[in-house]
This record gives structure tokens, C-alpha cells and sequence, in this order.
């Protein structure tokens, strides 16, 4: 335990060196080409690539910096990546960074400063339509929307141009989890490609969830085979069917739809059972202007809070 703490701290020290140029020594791990970029995603997915540094060739092998010592590692020394405060503000989604503006050289300059950032976007279009999407222009790197996201151990596979999805919302999504009691029904009204739905499912005995987007149940389909999860149903339908089409009731309901959640509000309570919990999210400028329409329905308590900030003052 001690080592690795001593080890961990001279690095970071290091690391501040080296944006002045300095190279950084760390554990390191040689990988013949071939297998480089397998090995890459694997260490990535284990936690274990120190995504501060740069892998390097070395002959016909490809060093990749690695957090810790592992077997057949050894001390090394690796280029820092710039540090991510010095590059332009950008949202990064698996292996896309969304820039706010189209900026061409702060774009290359994302490119280049992480191996994994594989596309740099910027939006031409705000979140629009039923199905919540955006449209987006390519300022870097493959012309692509699609991209892996990772989240608390969990895959997702994401095309930002076809299917809503946020990754603001992970905290979210872990707190509801933890509040889970074992072996819930669980249903996910708008569940895009499976944020909600699959994390949900590693608590839940069964999880039905539903999209009106062909394009997010495909992905949701190909998000629950890739995690081999084996309790949610995709379903492609309007929320507003969901009560004929499923005979009993949940104990929780997820309502991610923040624009539209009052309208479906009748149909999430008609679908959960007396006790069970309902969590919807709206957009409001303050606290408490759902609470009116929330009151009318048989519920036994509201309990409100600010989950992320939309635009300022909302
Ligand atoms: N829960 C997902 C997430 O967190 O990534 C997606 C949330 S997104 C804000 C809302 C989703 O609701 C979109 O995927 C959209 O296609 C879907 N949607 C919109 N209207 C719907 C309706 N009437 N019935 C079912 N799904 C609907």
C-alpha cells in the first residue's frame, strides 16, 4: 500500500514538470504493434493506461504507460500530455470531444492531445425534435458520431447524430442505483440508448425499457448485449402506450424526458405500484413550479432537487 501511494504522488509531481517539458518516468508495459491498439482499449477498460502520458514506439514494440507496476513492467520514460485545463473547453464523450464553438486549431490541438480522442465535434444545432438529438459538424479527426463510452464499468455504444445521450448525468444515474432495494421492477420511459436502464439492472430483477427512437432501441439492443446484461427489455414505443402494454406495476419509474414530463406524468403513476417511486426530471427557472401538477396525483410525498444546470438560470 505504501509504495504505490509514494509512487502515485512522485508522479503527479513529475507530471507538473513536464508540461515545462520534462519526461515523466513511469511503470510501462511493451506491446508488439500488432496487438497494440486491442491491448490499448483493454488497459484502458481495466483502469490501468496513465492517461497523463504518451505511449511511445520502441522498435517493433508500443510502450504504453501504465498506473502501476504490473508483471512485465518496467520504469520508463514518456512525453505528459498537455494538461486538459490548457485546452479548449470541450465535453468529452468516450472518444469524442464536443467543443462548444467551431474552433479548427483548438479542434487539432484536442486531436492531438489525447490518444483515445479519436473525432472533434461542435454542435450546429441545439437539442431539437422528439427524439432530443443534435447536428453536428466534424472539425477533427474521423468523420463519425459513433463512439464507446465507459461508466462505472459499464459499455456504451453512442451516435451522438442518432440518439440523445449525456454523460452529465452518471452521478445520477450511481445515486439512484445505490438506492435501489434488491430485486426491484424497474421502468425506463425514455431510455435512449441505456444509460439509465443498464446501470439500473445490476440492481434490479427486471428492467423494461422503452424509446420512441428506432435508431436509440438499436442501440440500446447492441448496449445490452455488449454488457451481457440479461434483464431489460427494449421496447420500441411511445410512452403513452407503455400502460396497455404492460399488465403490472413497478416499484420504480425513471422519466427522463425533462421537456416533456408532466404530459407523461398520468401514465408513470398509473404503471407504479402504491409505494414505489417515480423520478422525473423537468426543466424549470425554480424549485417547487411542478409541484402544483405533481399534488394531483395520489402521492405520498415530493422530494425535489437540483440535478444539473441546463442554461443559466434553468
Ligand atoms: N434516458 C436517456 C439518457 O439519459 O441518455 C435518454 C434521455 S433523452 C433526454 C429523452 C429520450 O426520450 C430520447 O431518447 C427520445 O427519443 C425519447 N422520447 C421522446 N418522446 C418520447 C415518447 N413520447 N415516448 C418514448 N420515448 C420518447
Amino acid at each position: 500500500g505504501n509504495t504505490v501511494e509514494i509512487g502515485a504522488l512522485a508522479t503527479l509531481e513529475l507530471i507538473k514538470e513536464a508540461r515545462d517539458g520534462t519526461m515523466v518516468r513511469q511503470w510501462g508495459i511493451r506491446v508488439g504493434k500488432k496487438e497494440g491498439e486491442l491491448r490499448r482499449r483493454e488497459l484502458l477498460e481495466q483502469g490501468l493506461l496513465d492517461p497523463g502520458l504518451k505511449p511511445r514506439r520502441d522498435g517493433e514494440s508500443i510502450l504504453f504507460p501504465v498506473r502501476t507496476m504490473l508483471p512485465g513492467s518496467t520504469m520508463e520514460e514518456f512525453e505528459a500530455h498537455p494538461a486538459i485545463d490548457d485546452l479548449p473547453r470541450h465535453e468529452l464523450i468516450g472518444g469524442i470531444a464536443v467543443m462548444q464553438e467551431p474552433d479548427p486549431e483548438g479542434a487539432a490541438r484536442l486531436l492531438g492531445s489525447r490518444p483515445s480522442i479519436h473525432t472533434v465535434l461542435s454542435p450546429k444545432s441545439d437539442v431539437e425534435g422528439d427524439f432530443r438529438t443534435r447536428r453536428f459538424e466534424i472539425l477533427a479527426g474521423e468523420p463519425t458520431t459513433m463512439t464507446r463510452y465507459l461508466e462505472h464499468g459499464l459499455r456504451f455504444d453512442i451516435d451522438l447524430s442518432v440518439a440523445y445521450f449525456s454523460a452529465r448525468l452518471s452521478t445520477e444515474r450511481q445515486r439512484i442505483y445505490s438506492s435501489m432495494a434488491e430485486g426491484e421492477r424497474v421502468l425506463d420511459m425514455f431510455a435512449g440508448v441505456g444509460p439509465f436502464a443498464i446501470t439500473l439492472a445490476g440492481g434490479a430483477s427486471f428492467v423494461a425499457a422503452s424509446d420512441l427512437n428506432p435508431g436509440a432501441v438499436h442501440l440500446l439492443r447492441r448496449n445490452i448485449a455488449l454488457n451481457r446484461t440479461r434483464n431489460v427489455l427494449a421496447i420500441l414505443a411511445d410512452a403513452s402506450h407503455l400502460p396497455g402494454i404492460f399488465p403490472w406495476r413497478f416499484d420504480r419509474v425513471v422519466m427522463n424526458l425533462p421537456l416533456g414530463a408532466l404530459r407523461f406524468l398520468p401514465h408513470a403513476v398509473s404503471m407504479c405500484r402504491s409505494g414505489g417511486t417515480i423520478h422525473m426530471y423537468a426543466l424549470q427557472e425554480n424549485e417547487g413550479e411542478c409541484l402544483s401538477e405533481i399534488e394531483k396525483f395520489p402521492v405520498s410525498g415530493v422530494k425535489e432537487r437540483v440535478v444539473r444546470s441546463y442554461s443559466p438560470g434553468r
